[in-house]
């Protein structure tokens, strides 16, 4: 088969009610990426047997690979199994395995077999039967349809910790080796950017956007990051990394500084691993962000080793009485100054014995602003052993946003005058 379409199929009225999150979908969609399947339709349909049968139908005829999740239990709302055969047109039989594998769950349990439980014991005819490690209902593989327009499906229960386990361990290896479609490695490698807003990034990689599979990129923004999402499509991983490899070397070449990470890895990770690796250290003074930059830098394990602390200078007092900052200096320029900020930072920096300082200091709304301070104007300082410089930011959005920008701009700060070899 050249083009396989997969359609991933939700059977649970209390999806449709809004009462659960629909995390198999997400799950299932990843999983299939990985293994090199195009998901093309997602479905959820409550447990109604004829709109099961409606949506099968539709399925049927646009897609080759046909998933469904939940509906595979024991109680009378369970209607997957039953509205799937009458579909396929076929009796449902007993199953002598999961008659055992049931019946040796219910022992270790102490518990009796039921009309209902019974019930999980019938398949479809023609079913390839899927064992459940994690529960009662077995899970069912059946190929519909001749070789030339052969049409999957593929039945799982609904609780993740039961689907999770099938689908990984049994459902897709079978699969694999029961329809001989070449499995296929998805590499996935997102390569982040900070500093451009997403349609900067789009209009510099307007050709590696354009690029069609097997090789792909694609772009999500992010509060303050952007991702340039690489996808390559190969027959092994080598092959895959390869591909992968090539695209990043331009993405790298064209963002330059811009780019601080990929993958998980977070801004405040990279300014960790330049940290540690030139062996410097930093301390912090936050007004508006109150703790928000050390609670970021610190959500890296072993961040003890380049971060040496922080004040959070929330009161004029605690700026003067504490960090040093005169009086005369927080009159004459306000709290919310360079001048303030780049104290901070000069100071933080020498009282806690650190490399560097950083100095936070702003108003985060939504009230305290004025028409020559507003509400997300911010002045983040940086003290090195030889300067301090401080750069004015004026931030749109909540309170929230706000902070979470200002703390995200100060660790990018730092980032680029440490690649630009600040002293
Ligand atoms: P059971 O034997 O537990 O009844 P089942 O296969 O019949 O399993 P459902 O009755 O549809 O599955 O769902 C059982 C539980 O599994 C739900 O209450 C919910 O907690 C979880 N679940 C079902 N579908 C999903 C889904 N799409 N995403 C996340 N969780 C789900
Ligand atoms: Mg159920």
């Amino acid at each position: 088969m050249v083009l396989m379409r997969a359609e991933i199929i939700s059977v649970g009225t209390e999806l449709l009610v809004g009462s659960i999150l629909n995390t198999n979908t997400q799950f299932l969609s990843q999983e299939l990426l990985k293994c090199g399947v195009d998901v093309y339709y997602q479905t959820t349909v409550g447990d109604n047997p004829g709109r099961v049968i409606d949506t099968l139908k539709i399925a049927m005829d646009r897609s080759d690979f046909i998933i469904l999740s939940g509906g595979l239990g024991p109680t009378e709302d369970d209607v997957t199994v039953e509205s799937f055969a009458r579909f396929i047109q076929k009796p449902l039989v007993f199953h002598a395995p999961t008659h055992r594998a049931i019946l040796r769950r219910l022992k270790l349990r102490d518990l009796r077999m039921t009309r209902l439980i019974a019930k999980q014991c019938r398949v479809p005819q023609g079913s390839l039967v899927l064992e459940n490690e994690n529960g009662t209902a077995p899970g069912i593989l059946y190929k519909a349809g001749g070789s030339g327009a052969a049409k999957w499906f593929l039945l799982l229960p609904g609780p993740p910790r039961e689907l999770g386990p099938m689908f990984k361990k049994r459902a897709m290896p079978l699969f694999f080796r029961v329809s001989g479609i070449k499995k296929k490695r998805l590499l996935l490698r997102s390569v982040k950017i900070t500093g451009l807003v997403e349609a900067q990034v789009a209009q510099k990689a307007t050709d590696l956007l354009r690029m069609k599979p097997p090789l792909t990129v694609g772009i999500y923004a992010r509060p303050e990051e952007v991702e340039l999402k690489i996808m390559a499509k190969a027959i092994n991983e080598k092959n895959a990394a390869k591909m992968t490899q090539k695209v990043e070397k331009i993405i790298r070449g064209r963002f330059g500084n811009k780019v601080f990470g990929v993958n998980e890895e977070t801004l405040a990770e990279s300014l960790g691993h330049l940290l540690r690796k030139k062996k410097k250290t930093l301390a912090a003074a936050e007004s508006c962000t109150g703790g928000l930059l050390s609670h970021l830098i610190t959500e890296t394990p072993g961040s003890s080793d380049y971060f040496r602390g922080s004040v959070v200078a929330y009161d004029n007092r605690i700026k003067s009485g504490f960090l040093d900052v005169p009086q005369a200096l927080l009159k004459k320029e306000g709290a919310v100054s360079a001048a303030v900020a780049q104290r901070m930072a000069q100071n933080i920096r020498s009282f806690f014995k650190a490399d560097y300082g950083i100095g936070i200091t702003g108003i985060a709304g939504p009230s305290g602003g004025s028409p020559q301070k507003p509400v997300g104007l911010v002045h983040i300082a940086l003290a090195t052993p030889s300067k301090t410089f401080s750069e004015k930011w004026r931030f749109q959005g909540s309170r929230s946003e706000i902070k979470h920008r200002a703390a995200h701009h100060a660790l990018n700060l730092l980032r680029l005058a440490l690649l630009q070899r600040v002293n």
